[in-house]
Order: structure tokens, then C-alpha cells, then sequence
């Protein structure tokens, strides 16, 4: 199985506070070559927002848009 170690950055797209972290990519995929897309969600350090961040295995960072956390955000009450 292929896997990866990746280092990547971006800046925030509300407070443009730059975030570092390190992705762990595995399977098939990978495979595929470099310019297949893989995507990761991170909070920002600054502010704590999170982000979907679109990137190739090549660590090249495509795109960041702001999203909801990985649990899909706050639930709803029932009240
Ligand atoms: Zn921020």
C-alpha cells in the first residue's frame, strides 16, 4: 500500500492566520499519479474555524474553503 507524509499550509480564509499540519494519506489512489486530488478538513490555529483543503499528493495545496467541523458542526436541540 501506498502511503504518504505530507507537510501543508494555509491561511485562513476569515482571520488569514497561517496553519501548518502534517497529513497521513493512504490507498489505491495514491497510485494514480500526482495529480489526483485528496481533501482533509483542519481548524484553523488563529480562530479555530474549519477548512476542507483541497491537495494533490504532491503536497500542493489547490484550494481551502471555510466548512463545517468533521462531526458535520454543532447538532441541533430537540427542545
Ligand atoms: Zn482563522
Amino acid at each position: 500500500m501506498t502511503e504518504l507524509l505530507l507537510d501543508l499550509s494555509f491561511a485562513c480564509t476569515h482571520c488569514d492566520q497561517i496553519t501548518y499540519l502534517t497529513v497521513h494519506c493512504s490507498g489505491a489512489s495514491l497510485a494514480a499519479g500526482p495529480r489526483i486530488t485528496a481533501k482533509t478538513d483542519a481548524p484553523c490555529y488563529g480562530c479555530g474555524k474549519y477548512h476542507a483543503i483541497h491537495f494533490h499528493p504532491t503536497g500542493e495545496v489547490i484550494s481551502v474553503e471555510p466548512s463545517r467541523s468533521p462531526c458535520g458542526g454543532p447538532i441541533p436541540s430537540r427542545n
